[in-house]
């Protein structure tokens, strides 16, 4: 600010400048916990006059310690958005027309109770509750559990249930929450199927600091984007041969003996005997002594012992006879007669995989260099669990990483078995340099519990949680004559081990009443628009869709969401949800923590704002409908509520002795970790500590954790296992032998005789591969390219849909072919098309590129939008050339009801979808657009003009800030308005009276300015 009274020492008055260099941006700090995406970053949220400036990460957070992304600042315009819900809502026309009225809370909740109650009453499972990416799943299951409905889920079973399913049944963990690269250690780090999200800024911080050290990053993707464009080497294989390509590499490893033996012995089940009896009903199971513990054949003294015998020298190759005169032969007799088969030779899984041999060959040698001639120690002793004490941490510094990208396919279980196979050969699991257990991981093999949901009665409540992981076909979810408990058709024999339940059906299943009708769909933040595994258009027409009487086919929908997104039409009942700035919240070790190698760790989400709207978080919600339910938990013995609230559910619900959704600050005092009773000053010591909770383990407990004592003790005392003894990691894997016997006739379980031959062909307790089902249909010819999608790197969710900042980046999407690929068509750079998949066919715009596999075409997914929805108006970019790619795939094979799933998990296989891709004439806009969305009573149109925290120019001078409720960029004419469409840095304090406003130029595309209304808004291209 200049002083212009200046001095007088020459005569002339010299004006003397004071400049605020460092203006005062907020005048209330608070820390919470980011949710633009499910990395679960620490941020800082500053406040001035009670309304969001600015978001920064937390330094001090163990997630992302300080790293802030472009989505985590850009959480002021989601909580901004004029796409929030503001109020109830009733329907009042036709499902998915958008016509509702607005009601009082009072009125939602009653009606809520007169559905559900009846429901509770009668018949509990005609309740299908169904989230999305929801964060508070320990509670929604619980709750659902309480109910006494076995149809519950989150968006797992068609995320990436086959990585966790396929992870925890082989090592006890499994990628991203579950495990880590040691990146302070590892020399070479392979990640397959991974863009930008799983995760996000702690493996930004990774590979940052692989890349200071030197260390090597190898990248397995069809597409060079995100990660792969920063890796070292980029290995763009076809979509769904990852698993071909790393037998390959375990054929490489065995057949140049590059294995670390001591590891196989001492931590896997490689010397553990498997029966050979073929046709037996014992054939493949681990013989076991008479305590059922299992067997391997000890050398020295020539006889099978138990095989955590301290000492014993497992013989690990060749058949032997056991006492009772079976044969018997170890689990690596096994493994090596199968992988060493010429059939994973480099020449001859290279075609199918798309890459060279020659590649294959020297990632396998480049691996084994790294594993075995740079191997490293740490000078840390610890003691094994057979009480050995070891001087040394002996390291394999190669570590693995992979997600989605192997997950959602068809053969996804059995590809992320083979990762895990392939870690455990290199003696890279949980030691130096390799990948890590974060905790509470590892968990016991196989994982528990069992899934409950028989026996499902009225007016009680499930004897456990309705998802878990079976042992074998005694815990699959059938009613005695066969038919499936749960209306998704988890645990069945269509999807035995569907341990994250199966979203991407349910609405299929409930229109088709396949297995029975239900009453009540009830789904939470779980828009169809986002769920990038379901066709979006089918699943719109059932929601709508009536009987013949005019009944809706699914009676009642209930739905919960923040904002106006596709789905929202669809309900019937519409409960508005807060923002995640405005509401309690956690990050529980129950459920998917944010725990560490170096301890656990939980965290809190604090309301940093109050809502501006009548609207209430989810959680709140439920536990209200749960009182007026008068659900076991939730209410006392008088009927009273249990919980006031969310918060007070946090801090004093115990789901067993000791153990609540927190860790941190337990016991009356607060001073007592992982277990003790609850502490009401607990949420009060978080939210003091900047919203988190992290433990250190002791050094000698952080590496070989799976046979470490030390971090065995510390984890059973901490309450995240209930036993000390050695966790074995699993080659081979009984369950699944189990589930294969079945199907060979064996056991009271078996599957229907049309799908045994599916079931034993499957089924099989060493990974295999197989290519994805989709291109073994017929007439696969005619859909000659593979068809993926990412995440974009600046949005998550369809939340960012109308995300102000956001959508300049990503205001529609383009197909991206590789430029041979488009060129050897005919497909010009920029041109139209359309693609064509079996299931139906989408027209968008194309776009080149070098950096992706010739026989793949790719898109970013959530982009495309219904005209109308999340408050867009009818011309915005998003539905005018944006698309989604659900417009051409199927949950459902050739049209019928065989599902295009894992055959394992029931995982959706949304990366096997092939396609053809022709010249499209007509004008330049994407096909279909779906009709548009009326906007629901009570959502004002946004505003065409885009302001955040500005000073508007009133007439006769007066200046005053934008209302932040009126901030955003809706592509709604909104004439009348005196707001100048000025932008600002938010972190900028509005200018003082005496100076006047700071316009944008223009042209000016800079951080606060939208895409015009002509749709220009896409930016950045890979
Ligand atoms: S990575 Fe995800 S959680 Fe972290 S700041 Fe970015 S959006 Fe938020």
């Amino acid at each position: 600010m200049a002083d212009t009274t200046g001095s007088r020492t020459t005569g002339f008055a010299r004006p003397v400048e004071r400049i605020d260099t460092s203006p005062a941006i907020a005048d209330t700090t608070k820390t919470t916990t980011c949710y633009m995406c499910a990395c679960r970053c620490g941020i800082r949220v500053h406040l001035k006059d009670g309304r969001i400036r600015y978001i920064e990460g937390n330094p001090d957070h163990p997630v992302n310690k300080g790293v802030l992304c472009g989505k985590g600042s850009a959480g002021i315009m989601n909580h901004y958005s004029p796409a929030r819900l503001t109020k109830p809502l009733l329907r009042t026309g036709e499902r998915g027309s958008g016509d509702f009225r607005e009601i009082e809370w009072e009125e939602a909740l009653s009606l809520a109770v007169e559905w559900l109650g009846a429901i509770r009453a009668t018949e509990p499972r005609k309740l299908a509750f169904f989230t999305g990416r929801d964060q508070s799943q320990s509670f929604t299951g619980w709750w659902a559990k309480q109910f006494g409905t076995p149809n519950f889920a989150a968006h797992g079973g068609f995320c990436s249930v086959n990585m966790a399913a396929g992870g925890l049944y082989t090592v006890g963990g499994s990628f991203w929450e579950f495990g880590d690269p040691d990146w302070e250690h590892t020399k070479y780090l392979l990640m397959f199927g991974v863009a930008e999200d799983h995760d996000s800024n702690p493996i930004k911080l990774g590979i940052a600091r692989l890349k200071a050290r030197g260390a090597k990053f190898v990248s397995v993707n069809p597409v060079k984007t995100g990660y792969s464009a920063v890796a070292d080497e980029w290995i763009g294989l076809r979509p769904g041969t990852d698993g071909l390509f790393v037998l390959s590499l375990v054929h490489e490893l065995l057949a140049a003996d590059r294995i670390d033996l001591d590891f196989l012995a001492r931590y896997t089940n490689a010397a553990w005997l498997v029966i050979r009896n073929p046709g037996g009903a014992d054939d493949g199971l681990f013989a076991r002594d008479a305590d059922d513990r299992p067997l391997a054949w000890d050398r020295a003294a020539s006889a099978a012992l138990d095989a955590a015998t301290p000492g014993m020298q497992p013989q690990i190759v060749g058949e032997i006879a056991l006492p009772d005169g079976r044969r018997a032969c170890p689990v690596f007799h096994l493994l090596a007669e199968r992988y060493l088969d010429g059939r994973f030779s480099p020449d001859v899984v290279a075609a199918t995989c798309g890459i060279s041999a020659a590649t294959i060959r020297r990632i396998a040698a480049e691996l084994a260099d790294v594993a075995f001639d740079q191997a490293i120690e740490l000078d840390q002793p610890w003691t094994d669990t057979s009480g050995r004490r070891w001087e040394k941490m002996l390291g394999r510094p190669v570590a693995m990483h992979a997600m989605r990208g192997i997950s959602a396919h068809t053969n996804g279980f059995h590809t992320c078995r083979a990762i895990h196979l392939l870690q455990m050969l290199l003696g890279a699991v949980d030691t130096p340099g390799s990948w890590r257990y974060k905790s509470p991981y590892p968990r016991p093999i196989p994982p528990g519990p069992q899934p409950a949901g028989k026996g499902s009665k009225p007016n009680a409540m499930l004897p456990g949680m309705a998802l878990g992981n079976p042992r074998g076909p005694e815990d699959l979810l059938l009613n005695d004559d066969g038919s499936p408990v749960r209306i998704d058709k988890a645990y069945t024999w269509d999807a035995p081990m569907a341990a994250h339940g199966l979203m991407h059906t349910v609405i299929a299943n409930a229109h088709a009443g396949d297995p029975y009708p239900i009453d009540t769909l009830f789904m939470y933040m779980a828009n169809m628009a986002w769920n990038s595994s379901m066709n979006s258009g089918e699943a719109a027409r059932k929601l709508a869709d009536k009987h013949p009487d005019g009944g809706y086919r699914i009676p009642h929908v209930i739905y919960a969401d923040a904002f106006f997104s596709e789905t929202v039409a669809y309900a019937d009942l519409v409960l508005p949800d807060t923002t995640y700035l405005e509401r309690w919240d956690c990050i529980s070790l129950l459920d998917r923590p944010i725990g560490s190698p170096e301890g656990p760790a939980d965290s809190i989400r604090q309301p940093v704002i109050a809502p501006d709207r009548d609207v209430r978080p989810f959680q709140e919600v439920l536990i209200d409908l749960a009182v007026r339910l008068k659900l076991p938990g939730f209410v006392t013995d008088d009927g009273s509520a249990v919980y006031r609230g969310y918060a007070d559910y946090i801090a004093n619900h115990e789901r067993r002795p000791g153990i609540g959704p927190l860790a941190g600050w337990r016991g009356a005092d607060g001073t007592e970790a992982g277990v003790g009773a609850p502490n009401p000053g607990q949420l009060q010591r978080y939210v003091e500590n900047g919203c988190f909770w992290q433990y250190h383990h002791e050094p000698e407990a952080l590496y070989y954790k799976h046979a470490n004592a030390a971090y065995l003790a510390d984890a059973k005392r901490l309450g995240l296992i209930d036993s000390t003894a050695q966790i074995v990691l699993q080659l081979y894997s009984e369950p699944v032998q189990k589930f294969r016997l079945a199907a060979e006739g064996h056991g009271p379980n078996q599957p229907p005789a049309g799908q045994r031959d599916h079931v034993r062909k499957y089924f099989d307790p060493l990974p295999i591969w197989y290519p994805p089902f989709e291109q073994s249909l017929p007439e696969q010819a005619a859909y000659p390219l593979h068809a993926v999608t990412q995440r974009p790197m600046a949005m998550y969710h369809a939340w960012h849909s109308q995300n102000a900042w956001l959508r300049q980046i990503y205001g529609h999407n383009r197909l991206y072919m590789h430029r041979g690929t488009a060129a050897a068509l005919g497909i010009e750079d920029d041109g139209w098309v359309w693609v064509i998949s079996r299931h139906g066919r989408v027209k968008c715009q194309v776009k080149w590129m070098e950096g992706v596999n010739p026989d793949t075409v790719w898109t970013w997914n959530a982009i495309g939008k219904r005209r109308g929805a999340w408050n867009l108006s009818d011309d915005a970019p998003e539905s005018r050339r944006g698309f989604l790619l659900n417009q051409v795939i199927s949950e459902f094979l050739d049209g019928g009801r065989q599902l295009n799933a894992d055959p394992v998990t029931g995982q959706a296989a949304w990366y096997d979808l092939r396609v053809r891709v022709e010249k499209a004439d007509g004008p330049a806009e994407t096909l279909p657009r779906p009709a548009a969305v009326h906007r629901p009573a009570g959502l004002r149109a946004a505003s065409r003009k885009l302001a955040y925290a500005v000073t508007s120019m009133r007439a006769g001078g007066a200046r005053e800030e934008t209302p932040p409720s009126r901030v955003g960029l809706g592509h709604e004419a909104d004439q009348g308005r005196d707001e100048e469409a000025v932008c600002s840095n938010p972190a900028e304090t509005p200018p003082p009276p005496d100076r006047p406003a700071k316009t944008a130029p223009p042209g000016n595309v800079g951080p606060l300015r939208g895409p015009s209304p002509q749709g220009e808004g896409e930016k950045v291209l890979p």
